[in-house]
Parts: C-alpha cells; structure tokens; sequence
C-alpha cells in the first residue's frame, strides 16, 4: 500500500491524541507533522505523552503545508479552527478529513464548493463510530415507519457544541425520508423555555452533557402503543479511529467533499 503522508491538528486533545496514535501505529500511514497552538518548533516526542513519537510542531498551518507538504490533514480542534485549517487545506492541495464539530450547513456548502472547484478529495464526519453509523441508518428505516420521534444525544461536559453533529445529522436522515410534522400536542406550551429540546423539522433534540459519558445518542420512535428505541455509545475514544482510518485511506482516491461517513462505508 503507498505510504499517505499524514499531520494532525489539535494532537494534544482527547481526539487528537488517539488520532496521533492511530497515524503513528498505522504502517502506511506517516505522520509528518502536527499542528498546535503550543510548542511551535519542538518534536512532538518532547511533549507529554508522546514520547518516542517524532514529528514537527507547526503553530502556522500554512508552513506547515509549505514544508511538510502532507497528504492528509486530520482535523480534531474546534469548529472555528477547524473550519480555518480545511479552507487552508483545500487551497494548498491537502486532503482534509475533519472529525471537528460544529460546522453550520451553509459552511458544509462553502466547503463542498472549494473542494469541488479545486477537485480535491475532502470528509467531514461528525461521528466516526461505525455504531453510529449503523445507528443512524437504522433510525432512517425505522423513520419510515414511525413519523414520531425525539433525539437525547449525550456527552461529556467539556464538548463546546449543542446539539451534537451526529443527532443533527440524525434528525436530517429522518427527515429526509418522513413528511415535515409538528410532534406532540398543537397547543403545547413550555411552563420552562427549553423544556421540549431544540427543533429541527419538527424532531426534538435533547442534549446532555455530563462528566464521565464520552459520546452516547438515543433515538426514540413512539407509535400507537408502542415505542422503539435505538441507542449508540461509545465508551472510549478508541471506538473512533477505524472510521478515521478508513476516512484517511478513502479521502485520497475522492474529488470532492464528503460530509458523514455513512457514506464511505459498504
Ligand atoms: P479537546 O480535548 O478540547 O481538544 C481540542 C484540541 O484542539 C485542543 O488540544 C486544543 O488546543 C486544540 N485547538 C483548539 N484551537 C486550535 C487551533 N487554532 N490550532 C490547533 N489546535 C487547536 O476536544 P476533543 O474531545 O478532542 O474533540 C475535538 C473535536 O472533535 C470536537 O469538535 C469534538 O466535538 C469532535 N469529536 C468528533 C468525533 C467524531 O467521531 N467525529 C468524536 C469525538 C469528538 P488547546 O489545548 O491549546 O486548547
């Protein structure tokens, strides 16, 4: 297999870490280089927990891309970096695969133009658990069937984004394939704003976040006396990286961006 030349941004978070690891442990894959806002100019391998792991520190993603001149940039930062570092990326010819959420869809469409346009392979994916995945499909056919439905999406308390990437995605496959409804009683009123969730096409999204969880998401059919409910966790982050994996090996053979990794996966 040829060797996909890979940097990361955001190697000293929760996400990054593992993402660093995974490119490190991966025979074709070479890290070639990380992107931080700290350590600008160091190896990597004098940072805690990184010992043994060599590459260069770039705080300027562009040098970064003029001298390391990676394939693949992997991005695990915040929405605002994220969104900066796939633009830099797609203009210097680096295929991004951007696990960062929180981007708008009107910038998921900024995104698809420039990758378009440059005819540049690009995925982003807000949820790389292929559990998730399944999860999200399964809620798709069931949608067919039940039109009445609400997400709880549930995470740890340091996530910046609400909802999660994935419960809005979610709701975007049921609505895809179920007409547009209003759920619950017509003159239903919230005695506390906020009580029924945010809203998208009329689908209630709840979001937890609590310290100890990682990333968990239920999707609840009601029906005429009965109810289905499809749940996904994941316990570690761990579970995330066969889908940055894949998510790096495909990106290189693609010409424009795609957004969810359902649809990358058989
Ligand atoms: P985290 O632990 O807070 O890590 C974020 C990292 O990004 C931090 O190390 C931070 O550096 C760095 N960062 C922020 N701005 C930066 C910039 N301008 N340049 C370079 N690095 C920058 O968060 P996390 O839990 O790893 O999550 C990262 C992202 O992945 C979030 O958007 C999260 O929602 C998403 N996520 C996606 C999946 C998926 O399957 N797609 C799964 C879990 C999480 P500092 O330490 O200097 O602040």
């Amino acid at each position: 297999m040829e060797m996909i030349k890979v940097a990361v941004a955001g190697p000293r978070g929760r996400m990054g870490r593992e993402a660093v690891a995974l490119v490190h442990q991966t025979e074709h894959f070479q890290l070639v280089a990380v992107i931080d806002r700290a350590n600008d100019g160091k190896d990597l391998a004098e940072v805690d927990g990184f010992s043994g792991i060599h590459a260069p520190i770039y705080t300027d993603i562009e040098r970064c891309f003029q001298e390391a001149k990676p394939d693949v940039l992997i991005d695990l930062t915040t929405p605002e970096a994220g969104k900066r570092h796939t633009e830099i990326a797609l203009h210097y010819g680096v295929r991004p695969v951007v696990g960062t959420t929180g981007f708008t869809q009107e910038e998921i469409e900024q995104l698809t133009k420039l990758a378009e346009e440059r005819e540049i392979g690009a995925i982003i994916a807000p949820n790389f658990a292929v559990g998730a995945i399944l999860m999200m499909k399964f809620a798709q056919m069931a949608a067919k069937y039940f039109t009445d439905v609400e997400i709880i999406e549930l995470h740890h308390d340091q996530k910046l984004d609400a909802p999660s990437g994935t419960a809005v995605k979610t709701a975007q496959l049921i609505s895809a394939v179920r007409p547009s409804k209003k759920q619950g009683h017509p003159d239903e009123k919230e005695t506390l704003e906020g009580a029924r969730g945010a809203e998208y096409d009329g689908i209630p999204i709840h979001s937890v976040r609590l310290p100890g969880f990682v990333a968990h998401q239920e999707v609840i059919f009601g029906g005429n006396g009965q109810a289905l409910t499809i749940r996904h966790d994941s316990f570690h982050r761990g579970s995330f990286m066969s889908g940055v994996k894949l998510s790096v090996e495909t990106v290189m053979k693609l010409q424009t961006l795609v957004y969810g990794l359902e649809h990358i996966i058989e």
